[in-house]
């Protein structure tokens, strides 16, 4: 449910109107916009007397949220929702990039590919540590190590890192090493995960699953805000269709629907959707075009020698020519690089 504040209300009596709800063992969460102030409750409103509420003169209108996500509806939320990480934005005027490889390989390896990812642009690095590979026999990634080399890769690069985390056991160090904790499209649906994530002061960035629908994705978004903890990025990374020329089929009509349903911001991740170095760059554009608000992109040095997604990785300097060809498109939609 939500109700809508008349402009020009006193701090007191919107705490007074948010108390008189909060008695009937709701939650209700305050969010102060340019234009009004709405409260989101949550709960069990069957309680609440509608009409009681209305004869507030300050109330100009009590709304019903039928969709079964509340705090991510955009209903609740009518501006978009800008993350902070470490003060670089997601979800503002600037398309934020994610860049780097599959996997965390060895100390030069990650350190050279965010120097070259630096230099074209990109604000974060991803690099995965713990993978959720289809194979018990295909590299599993380097575990904490790689966490480390990520760390150490900050430091010399000053990048805040984007790494999955995979099991709740390795919480603690993901939120001591790790700016981003990325939840991985096989996890979407992992929910004792997504509520210890909830938990936490970390952003989330949440993958779509894999055969998931938008409002199931929005549902696992709804588990970790119900938890506190509403810095969550949406991630559309392909789903499962009857296609085979393509790793996944890339839902770009995902992103409008996303940013009319929902206020969290939303990127795009061309590399898994496609599995193809070759459709990267035109599907980055195609995605800012289309209103993401960023990409995560995966970048390697030497894609022929990776140890994970080779295929679908592309070197600096296509990285460096996209990121240049960017720009264009980011100015076209009104947005910035
Ligand atoms: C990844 O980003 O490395 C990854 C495994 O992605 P997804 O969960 O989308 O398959
Ligand atoms: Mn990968």
């Amino acid at each position: 449910m939500i109700v809508i504040i008349k402009s020009g209300t006193s701090p007191e009596m919107v705490k007074k109107i948010k108390e008189k709800l909060e008695s009937k063992g709701v939650e209700v969460d305050i969010t102060r916009g340019t234009n009004k102030t709405v409260l989101c409750v949550v709960g069990d409103t069957r309680m609440i007397d509608i009409n009681s509420i209305k004869s507030f003169p300050e109330v100009d209108d009590v709304l019903k949220v039928m969709e079964p996500y509340k705090k991510a509806n955009r209903l609740m939320h009518p501006e978009n929702t800008i993350v902070d990480v470490n003060g670089r934005l997601i979800g503002g005027k600037k398309i934020a990039v994610i860049a780097g490889p599959c996997s965390v390989e060895t100390e030069d390896q990650i350190v050279g590919i965010a120097e070259s990812i630096i230099d074209s642009g990109a604000e974060f690095l991803r690099g995965g540590a713990f993978k959720p590979r289809t194979s018990p026999y295909s590299f599993q990634g380097l575990g904490a190590t790689g966490l480390d080399l990520l760390s150490k890769a900050r430091e010399k690069t000053g990048l805040p890192v984007v790494s999955e985390l995979m099991s709740a056991d390795m919480l603690e160090k993901f939120v001591e090493e790790v700016d981003i904790i990325q939840i991985g499209a096989r996890n979407m649906q992992n929910f004792d995960l997504l509520k210890e994530v909830g938990r936490i002061k970390k952003p989330i960035l949440l993958k779509r699953g894999q055969s998931a629908t938008i409002e199931e994705w929005l549902m696992s978004a709804e588990y970790i805000m119900a938890g506190g903890n509403n810095d969550v990025i949406l991630c559309e990374r392909g789903i499962r269709t009857f296609e085979t020329s393509t790793r996944n089929t890339l839902d770009l009509s995902a992103i409008p629907v996303i940013k009319k349903l929902s206020h969290l911001p939303v990127i795009v991740d061309p590399s898994h959707a496609t599995g193809a170095w070759w459709m990267v760059e035109s599907l980055s554009r195609a995605a800012i075009a289309v209103g993401a608000d960023g990409l995560i992109i995966e970048v390697h040095n030497d894609p022929a020698n990776a140890l994970c997604d080779g295929a679908q990785s592309i070197k600096p300097e296509n990285f460096n020519d996209l990121m240049k060809s960017l720009k264009y498109i980011a100015l076209a939609v009104g947005r910035e690089m």
